[in-house]
């Protein structure tokens, strides 16, 4: 299949692709038809797409979804995809994503149904639309093309290098699966990384206080190669002496000297749930 002309349709528009908004569009069809695949099945509700670029994803979308509603920020786009994109069932959200309550988004568009999240995200801001997503429980899957090293980092397990809060945070909330890694040259420019679409499937990790897991999981991560109950940094910010991360350790079973890094997801759903009965 010919790759799409990306350049070619900017060029009716008078546009460019800008570097500061991570605008690298797919031209390759048979990425795109692999992004709406693994996305569809779940789409039943609707579709919130992060990112339009020229729509090559959107239309694929709309010719199969309920419902799409696009969130792009960069408005000098606006008569090229209103060309690109003329479906009823398609709205477009000229905003920017960080900005967005997907809480609101699911009752403007979706009537409170699940939905699901759809982007080959804008690389700048991967790490704060991920955490933002992890935070909101209103998405029933998500298919994201991020750069494939951030696809490792957040699916890494624990005690590995790469393990930090965010891969915590993902395998708590989602089960994550990588699902096929895309080469520069499918993109229009190319980036300068291999890129990797994973998807996310929301579980129950029986954590309400989504927010506050997150500090707790964050501040295990203050102290790298320290033992956690020991980190002047760790007591810190949970507001508990050593004695009492002793004996928290202890009542999950976990040894006194243990460093946060190595805790599995799990173990820091369970410590946090014995946290929160006992001492915050
Ligand atoms: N979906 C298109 C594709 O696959 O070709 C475009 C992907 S491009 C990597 C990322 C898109 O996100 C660009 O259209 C860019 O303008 C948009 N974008 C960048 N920052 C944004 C933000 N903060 N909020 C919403 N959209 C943003």
């Amino acid at each position: 299949m010919n790759h799409i002309d990306v350049l070619g349709l900017l060029r009716q528009y008078g546009l460019h692709t800008n570097k500061n908004l991570g605008q690298n569009f797919l031209k390759d069809p048979s990425v795109l038809e692999g992004i709406a695949k693994a996305a569809l099945p779940f789409g039943e509700n609707g579709i919130l797409e992060i990112g339009a670029g020229i729509g090559s994803l959107t239309t694929l979308l709309c010719q199969r979804a309920k419902k799409v509603v696009t969130v792009e920020i960069d408005r000098s786009l606006q008569p090229l995809l209103e060309a690109q994109v003329p479906f009823p069932h398609h709205s477009f959200l000229w905003k920017d994503i960080l900005e967005c309550d997907y809480s609101a988004l699911s009752g403007e568009y979706f009537s409170k149904e699940p939905f699901t999240i759809v982007g080959n995200l804008p690389y700048y801001i991967t790490t704060e639309i991920l955490s933002a997503l992890l935070m909101s429980g209103q998405w029933n899957c998500a298919v994201l093309m991020v750069q494939k090293e951030v696809a490792e980092r957040l699916l890494c397990p624990p005690g590995s290098k790469e393990y930090r809060a965010l891969s915590v945070l993902t395998q708590a909330f989602c089960k994550g699966e990588l699902l096929f890694e895309v080469p520069p040259h499918c993109f229009q420019p190319a980036p300068h990384v291999w890129s990797g679409v994973l998807r996310l499937t929301p579980k129950d990790s029986g954590i309400e206080d989504r927010e506050g897991f997150a500090r707790f999981v964050k501040s295990a991560f203050l102290a790298r190669r320290k033992m956690f109950a020991a980190s002047p940094a760790v007591q810190q910010a949970l507001k508990m002496n050593k004695e009492q991360l002793s004996a928290l350790l202890r009542s999950a079973d976990l040894p006194e000297n243990a460093r946060g890094e190595t805790f599995s997801p799990e173990q820091f759903i369970n410590l946090y749930k014995l946290a929160q009965k006992n001492f915050l």
